[in-house]
């Protein structure tokens, strides 16, 4: 089963758009000619114009952090899938774990989130992961297995193909501990589990799932190299042209 690596920068709350339009000028040398795997950045909503622009004929996809699930309202400070795509954007993250314990993300949200970006064609990336002391309890399973099944409430196979994954434990999200890639395989198989019990093994098997959690230069090549492991979603370490390139090129 050959599955395309995806390797994705989350700017999180960072840069201006004069910044991003300094790293990708630093940026695209450091990657021209790596055609092994799909890069994507997701910056914040006021970035996506400059950085289509600035990305524009090389093969970096842009995407937004978070859409609405409505195409469009009275929901102030929110951003529609339709505004991400006229402005060039083709890929969304959807219940990054930020978003679930800050903004109140429950599943049924990031599920409606989910039918909204795949309405307009948008991939979808949608984001698991278990907190610490669901971890400690024993819970890691059960939390996964309830994320995907919530998130994928009402999608059909055929509707499916795009969807990318990414397992990301919160107790690895910007506190330097990186899952070891055990730990992450052993995630990955019940995600992958999970999906194959709702939409079949194929559509499993061939769905791309992404380790995030302070992925740095130093770890990068050890996790993305293990077979489950489709790619990762960086914060931290993507915030830099140099580092992100070498993960890119891990
Ligand atoms: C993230 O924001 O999705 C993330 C994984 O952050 P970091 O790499 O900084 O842990």
């Amino acid at each position: 089963m050959f599955r395309k690596a995806l390797i994705a920068a989350n700017w999180k709350m960072f840069k201006t758009p004069v910044e991003a339009k300094a790293f990708v000028e630093v940026f695209l040398p450091l990657v021209a000619g790596h055609e092994r795997d799909e890069i994507a950045i997701f910056p914040s909503p006021v970035l996506l114009p400059e950085l289509v622009k600035a990305t524009q004929g090389s093969r970096i996809a842009v995407g937004a952090q978070n859409i609405h699930f409505a195409e469009e309202g009275a929901f102030t400070g929110e951003t529609s899938v339709l505004q991400v795509k006229d402005v060039g954007g083709s890929h969304t993250l959807v219940g990054h774990s930020e978003r679930r314990q800050y903004f109140g993300e429950t599943d049924e949200i990031v599920n409606k989130k989910l039918h909204t970006a795949l309405r307009h064609g948008i991939v979808p990336v949608v984001c698991v992961g278990e907190m610490l002391a669901e971890r400690e309890a024993g819970r890691t399973a059960d939390v996964l297995k309830r994320q995907i099944a919530g998130a994928f409430a009402g999608i059909t196979p055929e509707e499916a193909g795009t969807i990318v994954i990414a397992y990301e434990p919160v107790w690895a999200i910007g506190t330097g501990k990186t899952a070891t890639p055990e730990i992450a395989v052993e995630a990955h198989k019940i995600v992958r589990a999970e999906v194959a019990k709702l939409l079949g093994a194929e559509i499993a098997a061939n769905m791309r799932i992404l380790y995030g959690g302070s992925v740095k230069q130093d770890n990068c090549t050890s996790l993305i190299q293990q077979e489950e492991i489709d790619g990762a979603l960086v914060g931290g370490a993507s915030l830099k042209p140099e580092s992100f390139a070498t993960i890119v090129k891990y």
